[in-house]
């Protein structure tokens, strides 16, 4: 992958809180809950009554984007060696995409760079779930560190993983905007012993739509996606999948994200197609 070395970077995107420490997390809100099997979670409401266990101090969160324009504008010729500024290349690269693709369906989602904990419209979390996107306030939120755990802890160190994570996240928020998210939620009310295997389409069909991505990436900030990062991409699909996080002691029916090969095949597809339609992950078409 490469990037544009001229592109201006709209850091606006992203909201920076980290160092902010769980700003003023109260008491007895929901908390969003997960531990490994929340990871990549797509939406969390109200899972857990668990009373405020975060960690952290209050504060202000209060960088208005300057640090981060400054740090990640074209005149910085060191910016993409940064984390933050390569994942903010990709948040406008998918955002891009999605725009064009949606035209006025498209409403641009902000991405929370968090640390430790922090505050959403679906309840709190930590770092432990991993990244999510809330729908009730249409934000991504990632803390930077998870991709050291995806490296080291579950064997995705590639650079595009972390492309690949923001993208999924991001198919969410597609899903959010299309109502494909409420008309899931709704099934999984109505026929509850289905409701794991309704999870599994959800994110089956974001790992899709992040494929769908890579197939237009290029021509804005990343300037070019290669071989070698789809397989980069395809590396981390399946080192978040059910199975390879639940080791040898498998439980299909306790699946919510499927398997690392369902994974695989649903980010191939939406690679190989290009399109949102082939990402029918409900019936399979
Ligand atoms: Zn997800």
């Amino acid at each position: 992958m490469s990037f544009d070395d001229n592109a201006q970077l709209d850091t606006s995107q992203v909201s920076d809180v980290r160092g902010s420490g769980g700003f003023g997390i109260p008491g007895g809100g929901k908390t969003i809950g997960g531990g490994l099997a929340g990871l990549l979670i797509t939406v969390v409401l109200g899972l857990l009554g668990v009373n405020g266990v975060l960690p952290g101090t209050s504060g202000s969160g209060s960088d208005d984007g300057r640090a981060l324009a400054e740090k990640c504008a074209a005149s910085n010729p060191d910016r993409f060696e940064q984390t933050d500024c390569r994942n903010i290349a990709y948040i406008n690269d998918i955002q891009q995409f999605w725009a064009r693709a949606l035209g006025e369906r498209y409403r641009p989602a902000r991405t929370v760079l968090f640390s430790r904990a922090v505050t959403t419209g679906c309840g709190s979390a930590t770092s432990a779930v991993g990244p999510f996107y809330c729908p009730a306030d249409e934000q991504v939120y990632v803390d930077l560190t998870f991709y050291d755990e995806l490296a080291s802890r579950f064997g995705a160190p590639g650079e595009f993983a972390q492309a690949y994570v923001l993208a999924h996240e991001y198919g969410h928020h597609i899903q959010n905007l299309t109502g494909t998210e409420r008309q899931v939620r709704r099934l999984q009310q109505n026929d509850p012993g289905r409701a794991n295997r309704y999870s599994v389409a959800l994110e089956l069909q974001a790992d899709c739509y992040a494929g769908v991505w890579t197939a237009h990436a290029g021509g804005g900030p990343v300037a070019t996606v290669s071989q070698a990062d789809i397989r980069e991409g395809l590396q981390a699909a399946a080192a978040v999948g059910d199975d390879a996080i639940q080791g040898s002691d498998v439980h299909s029916e306790t699946w919510t994200h499927g398997s690392s090969a369902q994974r695989q095949q649903w980010f191939s597809r939406g690679h190989e197609t290009g399109d949102p339609d082939r990402c029918d992950t409900l019936t399979g078409r």
